[in-house]
């Protein structure tokens, strides 16, 4: 609270100082942008690559779902035909999860459009001749009424939380067919009005990359809607399930699934309380909305990212009691999230104010919680030829990727309190590890085209990209 500044303090100089540069050379930096925008690489293996994830990714989560539900954690061979009949079985689409799926969806798409919110600008946007597009913030107020609404009809009985951990198979089989629908609907929709950005001319490449930029109902923006509206809001009324479930068996909430509800609350708050950040991060201005997002948000983040929970959940019921760690494992686990949790929220805040203070679109908010040094009061920088200014103050003066090394020490947080007896709570960790690996060199790569100099003499100042003095 203490560091959180107005705008009349350092807002209006550093966007006067930002724009005072970027007028001496206005179309210089608007050419360097678009090339970067506009330029095509394949990712991810190209287009062989992307259609086996496509395919591949899918078919591991209902293999990773089996071995939970049905061997509690075990790593069955995913030859074993037996194992793929339970799977089709336990999963199979039912209308009442559908129901619930989509309901839930269209519950939160309608809460985007009518609950209240700040509006702020985006980052220019290179194929817009720099034009900054209206996102409006309403997620803390959606996060706030979903919590009630969902306490409301949990207690009046109209719908049961703990449904959620029963039919999850078949809900993640909505989810998964929800996913591939919407990103044919969206890619072909996008055809049609003739609205693509950088295509590469390959259909599945183009089908996973996504064919529109920003795509919008009216003044809501999808993309932003679906990076956090879904699936962090779903992961975290998964672990609410497993509790109350837990609740009910037992009569009391154990530590460890104490500690889930924990994370995924914080993670799902941070994005709504943050959220005027999100339009100035780079899935905003550069992913398209394709499956690579849209599969991701709907079905991918909420049906792998609670293995945690979904373990702590069947081990309590095979083992007759909740799983107890000893109290420094615990204390341990606790505070590893904690740690983690307040440099992830503090460095992404320090850098996201930090450029909204640039672009003349940030707005001091209130919301809950704000912590200390999430602001950076008198921030050191470099003016860069492009005209961008790079913050080297804060942690980015520390590393260049500090937000992730606290996002993985979430992540493994998340795994070290299920214990060691299965490997499958370690999927988020291992697979986010991988996930950070191969953005971090995508950004990096991204940066050094649009800096060039100016990117050099950032890495010589910061050269640590996760953790100072080691890597
Ligand atoms: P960053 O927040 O690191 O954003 C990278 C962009 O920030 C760069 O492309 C550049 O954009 C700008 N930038 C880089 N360095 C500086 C600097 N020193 N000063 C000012 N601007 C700079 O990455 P992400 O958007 O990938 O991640 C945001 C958060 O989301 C992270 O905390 C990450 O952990 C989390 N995340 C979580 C995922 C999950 O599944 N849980 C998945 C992906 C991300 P420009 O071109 O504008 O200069």
């Amino acid at each position: 609270m203490a560091n959180y500044i107005t705008q009349t303090e350092f807002d209006k100089v550093i966007h006067q100082e930002a724009y005072s540069n970027k007028n001496v050379n206005n179309k210089k930096y608007n050419e360097i942008d678009e090339k970067v925008d506009s330029e095509i690489v394949f990712e991810f293996g190209g287009p062989w690559g992307v259609t086996a994830i496509m395919l591949g990714f899918p078919t591991l989560m209902y293999y990773m779902w089996g071995c939970l539900y049905f061997y509690r954690g075990q790593l069955v061979s995913p030859f074993n035909v037996e194992f793929w009949q339970l799977v089709a079985e336990g999963a199979a689409p039912t209308w009442y999860s559908t129901k619930i799926y989509v309901s839930f969806c269209l519950f939160e798409l309608f809460l985007a459009f009518n609950m209240p919110g700040p509006i702020v600008k985006g980052a220019p946007v290179p194929c817009l001749k720099g034009k900054q597009l209206d996102y409006l913030c309403n997620g803390v107020t959606s996060w706030y009424a979903t919590l009630i609404l969902s306490y409301i009809v949990h207690k009046l009985g109209w719908f049961r939380l703990p449904d959620l951990i029963d039919q999850f198979g078949h809900l993640m089989t909505a989810a998964i067919i929800s996913g591939f629908t919407i990103t044919i609907v969206i890619y072909m929709h996008t055809i049609l009005q003739g609205n693509q950005h950088r295509m590469s001319g390959n259909f599945f490449y183009d089908l996973f990359m996504g064919a529109v930029l920003h795509p919008r109902i009216g003044k809501v923006d999808l993309k932003m809607f679906a990076e956090i509206r879904i699936p962090w809001v779903l992961l975290f009324y998964i672990s609410v399930s497993a509790a109350i479930k837990e609740y009910e068996l037992f009569g009391y909430l154990s530590p460890s699934m104490g500690f889930m509800i924990l994370a995924h609350f914080l993670y799902v708050n941070a994005c709504m309380k943050g959220e005027e950040c999100i339009p100035t991060t780079w899935d905003m201005i550069y992913e398209k909305f394709g499956f690579m997002l849209i599969f991701w948000n709907f079905a991918g983040v909420p049906f792998t990212y609670c293995y945690s929970t979904l373990y702590l959940h069947f081990a309590s019921i095979d083992n007759g009691a909740p799983l107890q760690h000893s109290l420094p494992w615990t204390i341990f686990c606790y505070t590893l999230l904690l740690t983690g949790y307040y440099i992830w929220d503090t460095a992404n805040s320090q850098k996201n104010r930090f450029r909204m203070s640039v672009n003349g679109s940030h707005i001091p908010r209130n919301t809950f919680p704000q912590l200390p040094w999430g602001t950076l009061k008198n921030p050191t920088y470099i003016r860069t030829k492009h005209g961008n200014l790079l913050l080297t103050g804060g942690w980015w003066g520390i590393a260049r990727k500090a937000h992730y090394t606290a996002d993985l020490m979430m992540a493994f947080a998340w795994g070290f309190i299920t214990g060691f007896e299965t490997a499958i709570t370690y999927f988020y960790p291992v697979f986010f590890v991988i996930v950070l690996i191969h953005r971090v060199r995508r950004d990096l790569e991204r940066c050094s085209k649009k800096y060039g100099k100016d990117w050099e003499e950032y890495c010589r100042r910061v050269p640590y990209i996760f953790i100072p003095g080691l890597i």
